[in-house]
């Protein structure tokens, strides 16, 4: 009864296409745009546009875009709304309709398009943005309590360190309206959920922080689908939506468990599969190959912790292919190229898995060595030198090599390890034959490894970056 994933894409895209936006098909996630890593959002194939460097063909376009956030890795299956692959669901003006309309249309497809009753809704605005605060309150009638001004970090959406940018304002699911209107806080996740952000394109910032006024003013949206999905099905989290669900399901039937038994860290191992899974899949369908560079580097980590999370829940031989298939049954309607693709995915996945898991057996080696050592000398602590040798040469993600320890009635060093760690970030930046394989690796360290493009997988400047 519920809207399915697929039917809430074709509802948006129809929705627009009625008020004469063209539907464009989702362009690939290596995005034409030299300075960018991957495609971050609905925006970015019309950058040259926003830009004045390209005329469009149509002055409103609609789009359901695939995309990666690398920086949203480390929130992947902790909280309820990030991926690393999502689809952004967009409607764009190219210097024709402005802030009055798409702050109309984007109230009415969530009222009377999804449903949303107005008492779950909450808006925000930039807070200098008068104007779209104006438009909420007198035009389409929301209370000023639930009206939020808020700063840069949330409400001035920027591409890249420089590129087109302008304010924004978004739009909240409230999933507690009865908590009042006087403890509204959007950061609160167990209350709100962003779901739509409206951007008003009217800026270019240059590499020194400046803005001018871009030679049109835009309008470029952001409707992310598994959280419509998450809302619309009513279930708790991103993960348990018919778009990604099945394929934690696949998971946990090789690993023979059930998800909805199983312990907390278990179900985060199973939601980073279904999340990653659905990256690589549409990684290699868009031509990316596992390295240790650039995107083939993101993609080779994104398998890695795959089958490090396949381990975690108890599966001990090669699974990847199997996971895949799933995923690719469930997006081929919409993206066919991954039917089409399917031999070059899992041959890679196959590949990638098994050279994998053969590190992996080695540094097991390596370590039942190290703690037979040290149960000869005695001793009850695995130094960090050695807990570094096996992340950094075997790639032991640190919980591995502290859950052996544990079995073994042994620590590890753990101080030990950070200061390892950092004497490795000190030997600098060129070390590309050392990856991060880690299941908990951060951001900073991802960065580290890779060509300075990545960063500009971030969709705030590196200074106000924020993970949540
Ligand atoms: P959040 O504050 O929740 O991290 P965001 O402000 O970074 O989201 P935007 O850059 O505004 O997100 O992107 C537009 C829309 O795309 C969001 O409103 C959301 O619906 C969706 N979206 C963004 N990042 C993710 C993600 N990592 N996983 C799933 N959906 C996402
Ligand atoms: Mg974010
Ligand atoms: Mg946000
Ligand atoms: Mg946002």
């Amino acid at each position: 009864q519920y809207l399915s994933g697929n039917e809430i894409r074709n509802i948006f895209l129809d929705f627009f296409a009625q008020r004469n936006h063209q539907i464009l098909p989702s362009a690939s996630l290596v995005p034409e745009d030299p300075t960018v890593l991957l495609t971050i959002a609905g925006m970015l194939p019309f950058k040259p546009i926003f830009l004045g460097q390209r005329t469009p063909e149509f002055k409103r376009a609609t789009t359901s875009q695939k995309c990666i956030r690398t920086n949203d890795i480390e929130n992947v299956g902790r909280t309820k709304r990030h991926h690393t692959f999502f689809e952004m669901l967009g409607n764009f003006s190219f210097g024709d309709y402005f802030k009055e309309q798409a702050i109309a249309w984007g109230w009415e497809i969530s009222t009377q398009v999804f449903g949303f009753s107005p008492n779950n809704l909450v808006v925000s605005v930039f807070e200098d943005d008068d104007e779209a605060f104006g438009i909420w309150r007198d035009q389409i009638g929301v209370p000023i309590a639930r009206i939020k001004r808020l700063g840069e970090d949330d409400n001035f959406w920027v591409s890249g360190p420089t590129g087109p940018c302008g304010p924004c304002s978004e739009i909240y699911y409230d999933f507690h309206p009865e908590r009042g209107d006087e403890n509204i806080d959007l950061e609160d996740d167990s209350r709100f959920i962003e779901f739509y952000n409206l951007v008003f394109m009217q800026y270019n910032r240059d590499a020194s922080g400046n803005l001018t006024p871009l030679q049109n003013k835009n309008i470029d949206t952001g409707m992310g689908l598994e959280r419509m999905a998450q809302i619309l099905q009513k279930v708790p989290n991103n993960y348990e939506t018919d778009l990604i669900f099945p394929i934690i399901q696949t998971a946990a039937q090789i690993a023979g468990i059930d998800y909805h038994k199983s312990d907390e860290k278990t179900k985060v191992s199973l939601k980073v599969i279904g999340d990653h899974v659905r990256s690589v899949v549409h990684m290699i369908a868009d031509e990316i190959r596992a390295s240790n560079v650039g995107r083939g580097y993101v993609l080779r980590r994104l398998i890695r912790r795959v089958v490090r999370h396949g381990r975690l829940i108890g599966i001990s031989g090669e699974f990847t292919t199997q996971v895949a298939e799933t995923a690719i049954a469930l997006s081929e309607s919409a993206y066919p190229n991954v039917r089409q693709r399917e031999a070059a995915i899992k041959a890679e996945l196959q590949r990638e898995e098994s050279n994998f898991l053969t590190t992996l057996d080695r540094g097991e080696k390596l370590l039942e060595e190290i703690v037979q050592e040290l149960k000869q000398q005695g001793s009850t602590q695995i130094s960090g030198k050695s807990a570094f040798k096996l992340y950094d040469t075997y790639g032991f993600p640190l919980e591995l090599t502290q859950e052996i320890a544990t079995e073994n009635d042994l620590t590890v060093d753990v101080e030990g390890f950070e200061v390892e760690m950092e004497i490795q970030k000190g030997r600098g930046r060129d070390a590309h034959e050392t990856i991060d394989l880690t299941v908990q690796g951060s951001l900073d360290k991802l960065a580290e490894h890779i060509q300075v493009t990545e960063f500009l997988g971030y969709t705030q400047p590196a200074t106000t970056a924020k993970v949540e």
